[in-house]
Parts: structure tokens; C-alpha cells; sequence
């Protein structure tokens, strides 16, 4: 099982010269790289694969001898990176690789790296190769031995490392001690397995309200009225701040959670599908789950935390000690007949989301 670990880097002036010009160049190639892949398909019709490119690499550097102050496998991710990025688009899962601009390229990764860091007169450094020993802040240690990559990113207000490391099933298991499982739900926004709830604010929903009612309004004025236009810039008004208030509290509930927890479990959400049923459809839309997920993920990656996301089916028919337990939505209240177990139906399903995504990690 892989983690990533993250700690601030605190360059020299002249290692951080060192980084930012690795960033120009990898963004550089990079783009040559994709000139390369777009041009040879347009003219020959033949596809540019990572293999191809990363074999020209020795003859590349020779006519741009600046790229001999970058490490090569560095050099070799940038190529990677383009490849991923490639396969993603001929798989239907993203669209056609953009050049990147240079507030889009922020990182660079050593994919392979050996012997990572040391310690210096109580200060912890790790070894960049071709940039240095970089003073680096460390919450929590690592075996050096197990470290898988190390990613440099540089960050508006200074530079992070995101170390790989492998852990042992050992450790993993350590981690599980503080996982908890979460279900959105529709009344209330969330249930952990903790036994706790998660209501959408009420300020929130007030204000949805809101704009449910000028959203009304404005279907009653006459069309090219200036009424209907008034109408219009108030509904506007009303949606960015409810989508901002609703972000926001997206923002703090994930943050929350993330930060309480090693190990997060969710279920898979099939929105699409739920969607088909118009009469959940509003509030399934409105709470954001996807995004809620989508912040989850992002913060506990960033964090070095685990996000894992179980299949959904049945998780509110089942009870934590295996037994079938049907119900339907109408009934609040999960009763076991196996095992006694009475509790709220929503944070039963919240454990059993935790078991499964347990069971995923083991
Ligand atoms: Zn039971």
C-alpha cells in the first residue's frame, strides 16, 4: 500500500533558481513532446509512443546541452506524464492534451529516487539530485528504503515535497484505526461511522430557498421585459452566492473530515443514474456529493490520507454483522434480527461503507 507523505521544503536561493529553471525545462519539453506527437500523426499518420520519445532523450540533450543540468529520470516522467495524459484522452476519460502555460506546470517528480534524505544538526534534508540536500520539515518519519517517488511542487506560497512511501500491511492496519465511512444521505447531508451526523447548514438551505422562489418569479415575467431581465440578474445574484456558500461548506466539511482521519470511505456515487428519478433529483443535484467526493479526494491525497470508494450496492439493506436488513426509504430506523442492532439507518450504512472499504485495503 502506497502513501504519499507531505512536507515544506525550505530551498536556498540558489537551489530554488535550480528548481524553477527543472520546472521551465520540464514544461518545455513537455511541449515539444506534444508538438512531436501532433505533428508526426498529422503527416504520417503514425502514433508517437512514451518508448519512442524517451529513447530520443540522449540526442535531444546533446542538441539542448541545458537539459544535461536535469536529472534523467525527471526528464523521463515529464515524457510519462505526456503519455498518461494521451492514454486518458484514448480512453474517453479526458479530453486532448492542452500545452501546458507555465502556472499549469508546477511539478516535477523523481520517479525513482535512492538514498532520500539525512539529518543535519536536527534539520532534515532530502537529496534532489542535481538540486541538492533541500531543507525539508517533517511531521512524522518514514523508512527511507521504502520511499517510492518523491514529487516537487511548487505551491503559491512556497515548495512541498509529496514523498511515496511503501508501507507494510502492519502499518496499514494502524491506519485503519482511524478510518471512518460516510454516507450521504438526503435529509441529512451526511453519516459517519462514527455515530455522528452532518446536517446541511441551515443558512444554506434558507438561501436555496431563496432561489428557488426568484427562480419562480422569473418564470412568470413576460419574455424581452425589463422586468424579466431585473428578474434575471436577481436569480443570477442568488445562484453565486449560494454556490459559493454551498463550496464553502463543502470545503470545511471535507477539511474536517480529512484532517480527523488516516483512512476515508465513500461509496461509489452513480449521480447519472439517480438523476433519472425526478423526484430525488433536486436535492441529490443541490448537495454536491460529487463534489464532496471530489474535495475528499484532493485533500486527503495532498495530506497523504487514503480515500477509498466501495460499491454501492446494498449498503443500506445490510446490517455490520453480515444479515440482511431490507427497508425503504420511508424507514428512518435499521433493525437487525441476526444481531440486535438498533441504530439510526444512515450510520449503520455509513459501517458497513467502512467494513467494505476495510476489506478493499486488507
Ligand atoms: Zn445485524
Amino acid at each position: 500500500m502506497q502513501i504519499t507523505y507531505q512536507f515544506r521544503l525550505y530551498p536556498t536561493p540558489k537551489q530554488e533558481e535550480l528548481m524553477i529553471r527543472t520546472l521551465i525545462m520540464c514544461r518545455k519539453l513537455y511541449n515539444r513532446a506534444k508538438e512531436q506527437r501532433d505533428t508526426v500523426y498529422n503527416q504520417e499518420g503514425r502514433t508517437v509512443t512514451y518508448a519512442m520519445q524517451q529513447n530520443e532523450l540522449p540526442v535531444f540533450k546533446k542538441e539542448f546541452p541545458e537539459y544535461k543540468e536535469v536529472h534523467s529520470q525527471v526528464l523521463q516522467d515529464c515524457l510519462r506524464r505526456l503519455d498518461d495524459a494521451y492514454q486518458r484522452f484514448f480512453r474517453g476519460e479526458a479530453g486532448f492534451p492542452h500545452y501546458k502555460s507555465a502556472d499549469r506546470y508546477l511539478s516535477f517528480t523523481y520517479p525513482q529516487p535512492g538514498a532520500v534524505s539525512k539529518t543535519f544538526a536536527r534539520d532534515r534534508y532530502v537529496y534532489l539530485s542535481k538540486i541538492g540536500f533541500v531543507r525539508m520539515r517533517t511531521h512524522r518519519s518514514f523508512d527511507q528504503a521504502n520511499v517510492t517517488q518523491i514529487n516537487v511542487k511548487r505551491h503559491a506560497d512556497g515548495w512541498m515535497a509529496g514523498i511515496g512511501v511503501n508501507i507494510e500491511a502492519a502499518e496499514a492496519d494502524q491506519t485503519a484505526k482511524t478510518a471512518v465511512g460516510i454516507d450521504v444521505g438526503l435529509r441529512t447531508f451526511a453519516a459517519l461511522s462514527d455515530e455522528t451526523k452532518v446536517d446541511n447548514p441551515r443558512h444554506l438551505r434558507r438561501a436555496e430557498k431563496r432561489l428557488r422562489r426568484a427562480q419562480q418569479r422569473l418564470s412568470r415575467k413576460a419574455r424581452g421585459s425589463r422586468n424579466r431581465q431585473k428578474a434575471k440578474q436577481k436569480v443570477a445574484n442568488i445562484h453565486q452566492k449560494v454556490a459559493r456558500q454551498r463550496k464553502d461548506f463543502l470545503h470545511k466539511q471535507s477539511h474536517r473530515i480529512v484532517q480527523g482521519h488516516d483512512l476515508i470511505a465513500v461509496e461509489q456515487l452513480k449521480v447519472k443514474n439517480m438523476i433519472r428519478n425526478r423526484r430525488l433529483s433536486k436535492s441529490i443535484s443541490d448537495a454536491g456529493w460529487r463534489r464532496f467526493i471530489t474535495y475528499l479526494s484532493y485533500k486527503a491525497a495532498r495530506q497523504g490520507k487514503r480515500l477509498v470508494q466501495v460499491p454501492a450496492h446494498g449498503t443500506s439493506q445490510t446490517c455490520i454483522c453480515g444479515a440482511d436488513v431490507p427497508k425503504t426509504l420511508a424507514i428512518r430506523l435499521h433493525e437487525c434480527k441476526e444481531c440486535g442492532l438498533v441504530q439510526d439507518r444512515d450510520i449503520v450504512s455509513a459501517q458497513v461503507i467502512l467494513q467494505r472499504a476495510l476489506s478493499i485495503v486488507a
